[in-house]
């Protein structure tokens, strides 16, 4: 067997152009907006706002990065996410990873108003998430991973599927998204004892741990779908969780790295930014508050 190549590259340059064409008929000041915060010199981090912001830009949606320094405190910080909530012209607001050790992560991800998290990071969207409610904002790249499965057809129905890993970012979401599919989910990580059996059992295997190369072919049930998330690179080469060559010999899908879920991961950024930006108008649209202090 050789498996089909999942094309994140091909599927997410698609989703974008539909994406611009959705936002061009909207009125100019009108555009959405995203702003980033970016704290501190992390070569990847800088590498990774960049090209959201590339792609912001290409889509029609504004992109403000704000670089911070690393010594900002945690308070000025807090600051900084308040003043972009409060801000009307941003509807999208995220804050890149890592962070410096000095500062809380889950406090500033909790400080972003839960209608502008477009990353999904919040514990209130990630609470959404958990409770199957659909207005969660869901995160990028378990949103991605989905769309990957559903645009080759994969029936997720009583699937088994083994995510390796349990990050807040990626594995817990994934496997959350994935549960709410009607998949039987079973998570993976650093310390579980029998990993290759598990994965063996797996119909749908997610790979996110950030171990190169770790999932080989005789961890695969044959035509299993193969979901590498993992950004690793080997003497400056990049590649995956997977071992891509080996399991392409007994999966049915694989994704590639670079060019799987990573692409889908920036376009599911940009539709939770766009898909933010229409539901807060359409919030405004329709306020009618008793507060005494709006305008509407
Ligand atoms: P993380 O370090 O926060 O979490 C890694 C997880 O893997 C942990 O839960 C840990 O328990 C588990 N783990 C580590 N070693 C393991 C092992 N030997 N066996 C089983 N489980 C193990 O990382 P993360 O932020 O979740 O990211 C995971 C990988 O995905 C990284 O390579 C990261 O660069 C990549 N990533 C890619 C994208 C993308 O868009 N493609 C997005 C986010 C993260």
């Amino acid at each position: 067997m050789t498996a089909q190549i999942l094309d994140g590259r091909k599927i997410a340059s698609e989703i974008r152009e539909d994406l611009a064409k959705k936002i061009d008929i909207i009125p100019g000041e009108n555009m959405p907006v995203l702003a980033v915060v970016l704290v501190g010199e992390n070569d990847a981090s800088k590498v990774y706002v960049r090209n959201k912001k590339k792609a912001a830009l290409e889509v029609g949606i504004g992109c403000e990065v704000i670089e911070l320094n690393d010594t900002i405190g945690e308070n000025a910080l807090l600051e900084i996410i308040h003043e972009l909530n409060d801000n009307p012209h941003v509807n999208g607001v995220i804050v890149q990873l890592p962070l410096p050790k000095h500062i809380n992560p889950l406090k500033i991800l909790s400080a972003i108003n839960p209608e502008k998290d477009v990353d999904g990071f919040n514990p209130y969207n990630a609470g959404l998430l958990a409770c199957k409610e659909p207005e969660a904002i869901v995160s990028a790249t378990p949103k991605g991973i989905l769309k990957l499965l559903q645009v080759a057809n994969i029936d997720l129905v009583g699937k088994h599927a083994v995510i390796i890993g349990r990050s807040n970012i990626v594995g817990r979401p994934t496997a959350m998204l994935l549960l709410n599919n009607d998949c039987t989910v079973t998570i993976a990580h650093s310390k579980t004892t029998n990993l290759s059996e598990l994965v063996k059992e797996a119909d749908i295997v997610v790979a996110a741990c950030g171990c190169a190369k770790l999932v080989k072919k005789d961890w695969i049930k044959k035509g299993a779908v193969v979901i590498d998330v993992g950004i690793n690179r080997i003497d400056g080469k990049l590649c995956g969780d997977v071992d891509f060559d080996e399991v392409c010999e007994v999966a049915s899908f694989v994704t590639p790295v670079p060019g799987g879920v990573g692409p889908m991961t920036v376009a599911m950024l940009l539709e939770n930014t766009y898909e933010a930006a229409c539901r807060q108008r359409e919030h405004q649209h329709n306020h009618k508050c008793c507060c005494g202090h709006c305008k509407h």
